[in-house]
């Protein structure tokens, strides 16, 4: 069965910058939906900050198995509405895969329940990503290590609830060391954290980025959908001393 990925772009440092559109001339969402194309299996979308909605309505995020999400500069520009929507299809079994600087986006701080922080640095320095979970779906194929010859440092302490699973630290040239690709369970959906992809670098051109990504969002796709917002009151399926007990408030 196919995976319906929606890739959420915030599309705005492509369209005012020239060096960040040189390196992704249709913008990065249209990059990793490549990507997505090229390994087979995904019905791919997309969607960006500027569309009605963002490009989020409800009847695209019912159709989506799982969305990622790029935003660095117009976090505030989302729509407190359309944030809770993505939370809750979350909590109902969504997959969300956030990357780079969504960390600070209101999707994954409400999913999180956390501010997101953390330290940050431009200085084109070296990134080494350890993979520290190769029997994982999501390192299927990784080496030991991934080496990117310059990357945006992130650096601890990282204000993340405390991962399910850590699959990659960072260490950077510069002397900081970051969780990198990291996983939780939210109610009935599953959340990726996947660090790399500052905008001025081409690192959504990486293969293995690429791998990593296309494997996140195949780990995280929905496996069930169900409104689990409500808290009925149930009736007993055996005969019980006092069934029309009223709940004193
Ligand atoms: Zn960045």
């Amino acid at each position: 069965m196919t995976t319906r990925v929606t890739i959420w772009n915030e599309f705005l440092h492509e369209v005012e910058n020239d060096e960040v559109r040189s390196i992704y001339p249709e913008g990065m969402h249209e990059t990793l939906a490549a990507a997505f194309k090229e390994h087979g299996g995904f019905e791919t979308k997309t969607a960006t900050l500027r569309e009605p909605e963002h490009g989020l309505t409800e009847e695209v995020l019912e159709n989506t198995d799982v969305l990622l999400w790029w935003g660095h500069k117009a976090h505030h520009e989302v729509d407190d509405e359309v944030a809770a929507r993505v939370q809750r299809h979350v909590l109902n079994g969504m997959g969300m895969v956030t990357l780079h600087s969504g960390h600070y986006s209101k999707p994954f701080t409400r999913v999180m329940g956390t501010y997101g922080s953390l330290v940050w640095r431009e200085a084109d320095e070296k990134e080494r990503l350890w993979n520290l979970r190769p029997d994982h779906p999501i390192m299927d194929g990784i080496p030991d290590y991934i080496e990117l010859e310059k990357e945006e440092m992130y650096g601890e302490r990282f204000d993340i609830p405390t991962p399910d699973e850590l699959l990659m630290i960072s260490w950077f040239q510069g002397g900081e060391v970051f969780r990198s690709a990291c996983t939780w369970q939210r109610g009935l959906g599953r959340v990726v954290y996947f660090r790399p992809g500052h905008e001025t670098y081409p690192t959504y051109h990486n293969p293995l980025i690429q791998r990593i990504i296309v494997q996140a969002a195949d780990w995280a796709k929905a496996r069930v959908r169900r409104d689990a917002a409500g808290s009925p009151n149930q009736t007993s399926f055996e005969p019980v001393p006092n069934p029309t007990k009223e709940h004193i408030l």
